[in-house]
């Protein structure tokens, strides 16, 4: 049975949640760096017919999407809504569609030539950053992109590992890297920059296996990517990821492999910002260490972050900490199988 039958098979099993069609998934506004410096940072996930593709182990974002594809109407109501929740002065924004904002099927060209045009004119808005896969960055989708914007624009892809194998056998995420590098020449060709996600921790691997997977990924994204976000991957409802949590095969990352991977990446590549927002850090679903530790280590994670600095780092410690470094030699005995949940 392939890997994408599993995930659809789980997937047919859940319930959408309805949303009013006029209203995003969510928006949120935080801090994030620009040019070196923290600056406010308007979040928004629209509320689309949902990803294409719908069939990576450890997504659940397609429960976000609309029941029916949302027109272009509801869509500019959703952007009004979410570009009226930002107060500050100036501010970047991201776009996330829980799927492809660049795919004509989930957001029509005269949707988002529509939306960015309005980003161009606002002029609190330094930024735009809008998520896609690979293959809906083209050069002509790209080039009525920057023409309608007129200021900085930046596709993020969600790359995950720069290994072709754990991509495909335990992500199931339907490009190679070729795929990523090719989209990245089309970006930098038509002035657009790129932003890279990595996954710490996918299924399958121990946990010294994910974390020395993250330290290449970041060493062989960096050419590409101006920006690379590490994911510390998180259980999500409805996934694949989910059923091996509940039978005890599963265990998100440690947060001191996120420290270890965000060190080392940064420490080889210092001209590339390096970023990770530890999502549901210190529960049993996302990130955690002993549960005494898990707060500081995550603050410590997100001043990093801002800062790029890490130095921050180095006054973090915990009893834990050794035990993480046995998990990271004996996990490889088990095939990946947690040793401690
Ligand atoms: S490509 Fe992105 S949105 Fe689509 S299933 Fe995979 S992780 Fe989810
Ligand atoms: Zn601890």
């Amino acid at each position: 049975m392939s890997l994408t039958k599993v995930v659809r098979d789980i997937r047919a099993r859940q319930k959408v949640k309805y949303n009013p069609p006029d209203r995003p998934t969510a928006v949120w506004t935080g801090k994030d760096l620009l040019d070196g410096k923290p600056i406010p940072t308007l979040t928004v996930i629209f509320q689309t017919s949902g990803c294409r593709w719908n069939s990576c182990s450890m997504c659940g974002y397609v429960y976000d999407s609309a029941a029916r594809p949302p027109s272009h109407d509801e869509l500019m109501k959703q952007f009004e809504y979410a570009v009226s929740r930002c107060k500050d002065e100036e501010f970047t924004v991201k776009i996330f569609t829980s799927g492809s904002f660049l795919d004509d099927g989930e957001i029509p060209a005269e949707t988002r030539i529509e939306m960015l045009s309005r980003l161009g004119a606002d002029g609190r808005v330094k930024k735009v950053i809008a998520e896609t896969r690979p293959e809906y960055v083209t050069h002509e989708r790209l080039s009525e992109a920057v023409s309608a914007l007129g200021k900085r624009f930046e596709v993020a892809i969600g790359l995950e590992t720069s290994n072709d194998m754990i991509r495909s056998d335990s992500i199931n995420k339907g490009f190679s890297f070729s795929d990523f590098t090719s989209a990245c020449e089309v970006a930098g060709q038509e002035g657009v920059s790129v932003k890279a996600y990595l996954l710490l921790k996918p299924v399958f691997l121990s946990e010294g296996a994910a974390v020395n997977d993250i330290i290449s990924s970041i060493n062989d994204t960096a050419p590409y990517a101006g920006t690379i976000s590490v994911n510390l991957c998180n259980v999500q409802r409805g996934t694949l990821i989910e059923e091996m949590f509940e039978r005890g095969d599963y265990r998100p990352p440690w947060l001191w492999s996120a420290v270890e991977v965000l060190e080392k990446g940064k420490r080889s590549n210092p001209d590339t910002v390096i970023i990770s927002d530890p999502v549901g850090a210190g529960s049993a679903r996302g990130p955690h260490n002993c549960g005494k530790c898990d707060k500081d280590v995550a603050e410590a994670i997100r001043v990093f972050s801002l800062t790029q600095d890490t130095g921050v780092f180095e006054k973090l410690d915990c009893e834990c900490r050794e035990l993480w470094r046995q998990v990271v030699e004996l996990e490889d005995f088990t095939f990946g199988a947690p040793v401690i949940l």
